[in-house]
């Protein structure tokens, strides 16, 4: 990779770039954080009934890490998500995906941002079901009539696993699969951070597990970030930080956690 000056972002590397963990750097480069939420707060409704969902949060999603985000049902986990990936709005405060201030856009900005730098994935799968599973990992890129970078999704169809199954329709493949096919998807256009919901609470555990490793496969051999709402604290293990929430705020963050240390950690917040 050529070396540059100054901070630069996951979209600017290529396929063949390789991620140094113990450097913690690319290319000898500090990177910013994939996001940052700067006093977001975010109620809803007004007058006596007003819920204030986000109470001034800030944090910094490090680029390159798989964060998940935990707490009580009702902490503001959808909704600090929501806020983060441009799908919904702040009352006050920033957020910031790279060094775009996502108040700043237009509607028609937010749209283009989220299709070329945000991937998504959700608890349903969300596959379009007369396509083949190949066909719906590349339809995104498709339909913003862009082309794939075909070293990247070579590594990511190689990564998916899926051999000659990515042929099949949706319904001829299990829920574990059709969830792997919907993470590659999010990977096609190679976005700056993947934001995914409980993208295990459909799945048993074992097939739960394969997409963790997925997404974590993600992270350490191909550089991707990626930012994950959950209650389960198997799933939040496979993760580098937790962010709990409580009442709207941040209430600790957790290094290197075990499913142990989670559970017990939710267990004091009363969830
Ligand atoms: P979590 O994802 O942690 O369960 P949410 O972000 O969904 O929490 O909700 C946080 C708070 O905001 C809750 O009190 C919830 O009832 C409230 N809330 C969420 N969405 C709306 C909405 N569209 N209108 C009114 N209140 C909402």
């Amino acid at each position: 990779m050529t070396q540059r000056a100054g901070i630069f972002t996951v979209a600017d590397m290529t396929a063949n770039d390789v991620y140094s963990p113990e450097a913690d750097i690319w290319g000898g480069v500090q990177l910013a954080p994939a996001v940052r939420a700067e006093m977001a707060t975010k109620v809803y409704g007004g007058g006596a009934t007003a819920v204030r969902a986000l109470d001034a949060v800030s944090l910094a999603i490090p680029a390159r890490r798989f964060t998940a985000i935990m707490g009580p049902s009702g902490s503001g986990k959808s909704t600090l998500m929501h806020c983060m990936a441009g799908l919904d709005d702040l009352t006050s405060g920033r957020v910031y995906v790279g060094d775009v201030d996502l108040g700043t856009l237009s509607d028609k900005e937010l749209t283009r941002l989220r299709r070329d730098r945000i991937g998504f994935v959700f608890q349903a799968y969300n596959l379009l079901p007369m396509l083949t599973a190949r066909e719906n990992i590349t339809l995104p890129l498709d339909l913003a009539g862009r082309k794939a970078d075909r070293g990247w999704l070579g590594r990511v169809i190689d990564t998916v696993g899926l051999g000659d199954r990515l042929k099949h329709r949706p319904s001829e493949l299990s829920g574990g699969q059709q969830q792997r096919v919907a993470v590659a998807r999010a990977l096609a256009s190679r976005p700056e951070v993947i934001f995914a919901d409980e993208p295990t609470g459909n799945l048993d555990s074992r097939s739960g597990g394969e997409i963790l490793a997925f997404m974590r496969a993600a992270v350490d051999e191909m550089g991707q970030t990626i930012v994950m709402v959950t209650h389960d604290p198997n799933a939040a293990a496979h993760a580098d930080e937790v962010v709990f929430l409580a009442d709207g705020r941040i209430v600790d963050v957790m290094a290197a956690p075990t499913a142990d240390t989670v559970l017990e950690h939710m267990k004091a917040l009363g969830s």
